[in-house]
């Protein structure tokens, strides 16, 4: 690993500035950050630990919008009986990930900002990364083992595929992020905070130098209360999503007056699953209706032949979480 300075300021306008000068990182629970240091794939000048900033701790599950602090740790937040109760696949998608000794040190912040697990940008023997080092090609594509990557947004340049699980269930239920950067403070929709790798797959997201995620909110809507976060992945625990899917209904009567579905483990990106959440509007939820969405979930997608396998997995994932949720409904 190579020396880098360290700091660790009290509060949000320090740190700020300190994060803005060149080659420096930001760095909360550091399950990540640590990992990709001691195996030289990110090499900063300096780290500014926010881990020390109590204004980023603490979140707020009990008024009509949600509001959770940078700082609050993915154990506390994913085992809380109101967030368990009010927003079933939140808490699913929070134990659902990792384990829980990493889950007891790890931020929501960090979790929306992790980075992508694809092989080759973790592994420094392999020169052609182009998110690890842009213009450098890119081992995937160029023969490399591609079971692990994305089917949805990827492009020539890249096809890592976003890792996390709770990104999922923010994207669907129109999440927001809210940050604090040397520019003042703003508020940045989660759909848009994730860029598509394009031809500039290094630059993950829309946040600038020393801008810090500082809360993360969510409108309180109906769906969240009959919703399921489903993951497929090799071993029951201690794995990353093979195909993922945050799912939630709100009924009107017999039909669905709203869906949400959010795709993990498929795409570049946290990814909406729009069309499909079109064609299950204002029908009964069926189980031929639910494949169906499953099945239009992944129209467009753009398998390797290593990831094809995706399509059907991921179809079936999205049917099942919906006729979960179904299952969950009709056992009030
Ligand atoms: C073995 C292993 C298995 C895992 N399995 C899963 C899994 O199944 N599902 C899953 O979702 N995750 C999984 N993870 C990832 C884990 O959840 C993340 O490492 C963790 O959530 C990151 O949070 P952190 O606070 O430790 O972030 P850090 O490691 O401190 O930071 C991560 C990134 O976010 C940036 N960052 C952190 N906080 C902020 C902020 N407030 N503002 C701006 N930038 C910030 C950092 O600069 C860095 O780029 C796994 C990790 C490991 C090591
Ligand atoms: S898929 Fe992306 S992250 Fe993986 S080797 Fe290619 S450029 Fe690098």
């Amino acid at each position: 690993m190579k020396n880098f300075a360290y700091s660790r300021p009290a509060d949000l306008t320090a740190a700020t500035e300190a994060a803005s000068a060149d080659g420096t990182r930001i760095i909360a629970g550091g399950t990540t950050m640590v990992d990709l240091l001691k195996i030289g794939v990110l090499n900063p000048e300096a780290l500014v630990d926010i881990s020390g900033i109590t204004d980023l701790r603490g979140y707020d599950v009990s008024s009509d919008r949600m509001r959770f602090g940078a700082l609050s740790m993915m154990s506390t937040v994913g085992d809380d009986p109101d967030v368990i109760a009010a927003f079933p696949a939140l808490s699913e998608s929070l134990w659902k990930a990792a384990s829980p000794q990493l889950r007891n040190a790890a931020t929501l912040g960090g979790n929306i900002l992790q980075h992508t697990r694809c092989p080759y940008y973790r592994d420094t023997a392999y020169a052609q990364c182009n998110k690890r080092s842009p213009g450098s090609g890119c081992a995937a594509l160029e023969g490399g083992e591609t079971t692990l990557h994305a089917i949805l947004g990827g492009s020539s340049s890249c096809v890592a595929k976003y890792p996390g699980d709770f990104a999922q269930v923010l994207v669907a239920f129109d999440a927001e992020v809210t940050t604090q950067g040397p520019g003042g403070t703003r508020t940045i929709a989660f759909a848009q905070l994730h860029r598509l790798p394009g031809d500039t797959p290094h630059i993950e997201t829309v946040l600038e130098p020393g801008e810090i995620v500082t809360a993360i909110e969510l409108p309180m809507i109906p769906a969240m209360t009959n919703s399921t976060y489903l993951k497929a992945r090799d071993r029951e625990s201690y794995a990353f999503a093979s195909a993922s899917a945050a799912v939630g209904v709100e009924m009107d009567g017999d039909t669905v007056r709203d869906v949400r579905i959010g795709l993990g483990g498929v795409a570049s990106v946290p990814w909406r699953a729009t069309a499909a959440e079109d064609s299950l509007k204002g029908k009964p939820l069926t189980e031929e209706a639910a494949r169906e969405a499953g099945r239009i979930a992944f129209q467009d997608a753009e398998p390797l032949e290593g990831s094809a396998y995706k399509i059907k997995l991921g179809a079936d994932v999205v049917a099942g979480a919906l006729l979960q949720v179904k299952t969950r409904m009709g056992a009030e």
